[in-house]
């Protein structure tokens, strides 16, 4: 035990004296000490679309031996959840993560970089971002908010939501008092739908007290931990409004021309850890959840076909009028409808015979043995 210990302590003498002959100063220089300060959208409860930030602050401080720490803010810490592209905007703080369809009321041109209703599912979103042209579309969009942003989370396709009454027809739309993220208020505005833009934190109270008849998260998991199915009953699928919705990390441009080289390459690659983080997390906690969710009694309900339909025409049509008058929408409108029109092609063929066979067959009864003909 002496001789090993006795042992360890040349070792490490060894490895001090051996660094202390390195060229400190030009490695000072190349790893300069970096603090940033985060502002999440997000409650600091969902581990999984708060914990994604973590992951992109996790993975840039071990790679550069902690001298580029990234302090995470949860929703109203700092900067409120819906005014993170302004603080970025501005440079109250170097980044934030967030949910890029919460800006459509600036301009829906930002929905692109998250969710369209009846848009992409994860997998053509990552596509369209990573290789089919459509991050270099968005980035040159956000230039005119001084931020460049980084794909950084996916949920996955989503659950519609916690509803106290059943929606059976187009009609019970009329009046609903609706929690919902994104460009899809303004589709279900056309079907007489009253669109409520709550951050996640704040949605079970408003529910709760009765001042929305319904409000969407996400899925089953974090809708659990939100606490909705103490409220209503009803959990309508699917979230037709984010098929793939994606969460973007923004940073301002300035703070980011002043990286080194390296702490880039490696943020880059940290958001494309954390965005393949997010997706396995929901996909691997949401089967759990759900099972306890209906042991609660909650019913499950698929959105009637009507009802979709009726939305997907009155979805085309917004993104119609939408691009007749604004210029940025139609050009990224444009590229946009031409890829989902690609992606669909294909992800008709084999991924939709895969998953539409194995789901249902897993799901089927074991057939009964058939009666011999007697
Ligand atoms: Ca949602």
């Amino acid at each position: 035990m002496k001789r090993r210990q006795f042992l360890t302590g040349v070792g490490v003498a060894g490895a001090a004296a051996a660094a202390s002959s390195l060229p400190k100063p030009a490695i000072a220089q190349a790893m300069p000490e970096v603090q940033w300060r985060c502002a999440s959208s997000f409650p600091k409860s969902l581990d999984t679309i708060f914990g994604a930030a973590e992951v992109i602050s996790k993975r840039v401080a071990a790679a550069t031996d902690g001298k580029f720490q990234i302090r995470i803010f949860a929703a109203g810490e700092i900067v409120p959840a819906f005014s993170v592209l302004d603080a970025v905007k501005d440079g109250t703080v170097q980044m934030a993560h967030t949910a890029p369809y919460y800006f459509v009321g600036k301009d829906p041109t930002f929905a692109f970089d998250c969710a369209v209703p009846f848009g992409l599912n994860a997998r053509m979103q990552n596509a369209w971002m990573y290789t089919g042209g459509g991050l270099e579309l968005m980035r040159e969009f956000y230039k005119g908010y001084n931020t460049i942003q980084f794909v950084a989370g996916n949920t996955g396709a989503q659950m519609g939501g916690w509803f106290r009454k059943e929606i059976k027809t187009v009609e019970d739309l009329k009046g609903l008092k609706f929690r919902i993220g994104g460009f899809a208020g303004q589709v279900l505005t056309k079907l007489g739908v009253v669109p409520q833009q709550i951050p996640g934190g704040d949605i079970y109270p408003s529910l709760e007290k009765g001042t929305i008849d319904a409000a969407e998260w996400v899925g089953p998991y974090d809708d659990e931990k939100l606490g909705f199915f103490k409220v209503a009953k009803f959990y309508h699928y699917p979230g037709w409004w984010e098929g793939g919705p994606q969460l973007s990390a923004y940073v301002n441009i300035a703070e980011w021309e002043k990286l080194p080289k390296s702490y880039q390459a490696i943020y880059e690659a940290a958001c494309a850890e954390a965005n393949g983080y997010m997706l396995a997390k929901y996909d691997s906690a949401n089967p759990a959840a759900l099972k306890r969710l209906v042991g609660q009694g909650v019913q499950l309900k698929p959105f009637p076909n009507a009802v979709m339909e009726a939305c997907m025409k009155a979805a085309f049509e917004l993104y119609d009028e939408t691009a007749a008058k604004n210029e940025n929408f139609k050009k990224v409108y444009t590229a946009w409808k031409a890829y989902r029109e690609e992606a669909y092609l294909w992800f008709r063929v084999a991924e939709n015979r895969f998953d539409n066979f194995v789901f249902t067959a897993g799901q089927a009864k074991p057939a009964a043995a058939p009666k011999k003909k007697s």
